[in-house]
């Protein structure tokens, strides 16, 4: 028997059904077709390493036909009237939104994410296509006068022109959205690579792009086995303008310094290294709270995942107590469950990784609270975990664990605090627990993060810039910002009629 014949709450029918419904073939020119090599590759459930579906893998000759598809239809694109993309997106979160139940599955069974968590994910995702079909009517340029008097500056925005959109895995809709909604606001046409590990989410949305009227050749969807081999060519070919990545940092850095080649514009969304500072004032419940949010998120697998947890020594013994009961009362399982609250990593290597940080951090000094050990059976589970006492050199503290793993690390004065939170290469969220509303401002004023929570652990919103500074990144997602990362000004100067 499989194991999802054991979850009555979705019926193995009810799986096969969606899975047979979401394309498997390349999306180029409006056509979902072959690899031009007849190449195929297999997705895998993370919660039982079953099969789930075989699509086709891109060679890079698709990867060129998907940016001829591209640039052929950029022209005619950039024409169309905003309200009509606008309404096209309008469309499509409709479409996202009555397909909810659709999307939510196929991101568990791909990914491992809970049910409920899944649908948390289609909401926001839906929400960047409602926010970016408001946005599209709004790009405002401007006209006015030189300061000189003698001539008018005239300020427009155009779109960027074709682009090379590369998702990751642990968020199969939003991360895909998040890209898709403001390039088609701008009048950007589109190459979509979505990751290996989760492609069918991205299928099934691509589907739905094209069900809302999206035009032929406007977003082309290439998965592949190989990665470079479709970045590779496209990024050589003068007719790509942008790459807009959300990966890992190491990749990100090769994809730019490849982007320099043709001086494309990039946007990268890149690795993160949180931290979750609790100062004494703190309301300690909120704080177990927020953090339970800021961690297990995705079980771990988020950029914006709360890695270190700096907590004034004074409350430290009470809120790694209260966090580690949380920690230690939730039921991992497959996500179709309905009581699952802590689905399964994505693969055995990453669920090794975060067991090796583990260990290391132990056999530095630190302890485990709770959890501590990959969890026995089918999938790739780990347990909730919880170590307190650990060095503030400790490994684990310097990279993404990606996984349900809570180091706690203690700190004396606010200074102390804020030296620790800097001393990262990264800087995408940090979350700040005090009821002092004065020392949250002057710390975000000195952290180096591009995102701070103020008492709160979950932050992302399709209305608020997201993105990161050092090395997590370039460029922001979202908010009014999102929209002009696929957009570029051109300056009109206009001889004044009036002077001579
Ligand atoms: P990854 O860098 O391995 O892969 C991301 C994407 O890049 C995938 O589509 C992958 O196929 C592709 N890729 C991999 N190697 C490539 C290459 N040589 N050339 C071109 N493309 C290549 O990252 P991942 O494991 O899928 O995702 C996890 C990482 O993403 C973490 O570091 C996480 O912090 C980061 N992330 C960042 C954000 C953000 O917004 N800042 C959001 C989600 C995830």
């Amino acid at each position: 028997m499989t194991l999802s014949a054991l979850f009555p709450a979705i019926s193995p029918e009810r799986e096969a059904e969606l899975l047979a419904s979401v394309p498997t073939g390349l999306l180029i020119n409006g056509q979902w077709r072959d690899a031009s090599d007849g190449g195929t590759f297999d997705v895998h459930d993370p919660a039982t390493g079953e099969v789930l579906a075989t699509l086709a893998s891109a060679t890079s000759e698709d990867a060129l036909a998907a940016l001829d598809a591209a640039d052929a239809a950029q022209a005619s694109w950039a024409r169309t009237a905003p309200r009509v993309r606008a309404e096209i997106l309008r469309r499509a979160f409709g479409l996202v939104t009555a397909r909810a139940e659709d999307f939510a599955l196929l991101m568990t069974l791909e990914m491992g994410k809970p049910l409920a968590e899944a649908r948390g994910e289609v909401t926001y995702g839906a929400e960047f296509l409602r926010w970016f079909s408001e946005e599209t009517a709004r790009d405002y340029g401007r006209y006015l006068t030189s300061p000189e008097g003698k001539n008018k500056i005239l300020v427009q925005h155009k779109p960027v022109g074709p682009c090379l959109l590369i998702t990751p895995w642990n968020f199969p809709l939003a991360m895909a959205t998040r890209k898709v909604a403001p390039a088609v606001a701008a009048g950007c046409t589109m190459v979509l690579k979505p990751a290996k590990l989760t492609p069918l989410t991205a299928q099934y949305f691509a589907q739905t792009m094209l069900d809302a009227g999206l035009p032929a050749g406007v977003l082309n969807v290439v998965a592949s086995s190989s990665a470079s081999g479709i970045s590779g060519p496209l990024l050589k070919d003068a007719r790509l303008r942008k790459v807009s990545f959300t990966g890992s940092t190491p990749v990100g850095k090769r994809l730019m310094a490849d982007a320099a080649q043709n001086v494309l514009r990039t946007s990268m969304e890149l690795g993160g290294n949180a931290p979750f500072i609790v100062f004494e004032d703190a309301d300690l419940d909120a704080a177990v709270e927020g953090a339970m949010a800021a961690k297990m998120r995705n079980m771990g697998e988020a950029c914006t995942a709360a890695n270190r947890f700096l907590v004034h020594e004074t409350v430290a013994q009470e809120f790694t107590r209260k966090f580690a009961a949380a920690m230690g009362a939730l039921t991992t399982g497959r996500g179709t469950e309905p009581e699952t609250q802590v689905g399964p990593l994505i693969g055995a290597g990453a669920r090794d990784d975060v067991h090796a940080l583990v260990s290391a951090a132990l056999d530095a000094g630190a302890v485990t609270v709770t959890g501590g050990a990959p969890v026995d059976g089918p999938g790739y589970f780990y347990q909730p975990t919880v170590l307190a006492d650990v060095p503030h050199d400790a490994a684990i503290l310097g990279q993404e664990i990606f996984g349900p793993v809570a180091p706690v690390v203690t700190f004396t004065t606010e200074e102390q605090a804020i030296r620790l939170a800097n001393s990262s290469e990264y800087g995408l969220a940090s979350y700040l627990y005090s009821r002092d509303f004065n020392r949250l401002l002057r710390v975000a004023e000195q952290i180096e993060f591009g995102m701070v929570g103020f008492n709160a652990g979950v932050i992302s919103n399709a209305a608020a810039p997201f993105g990161g500074v050092k090395q997590s990144g370039l460029g922001r997602e979202g908010g009014t910002e999102g929209i002009a990362e696929y957009t570029t000004t051109q300056y009109i100067g206009i001889a004044d009629p009036y002077v001579g």
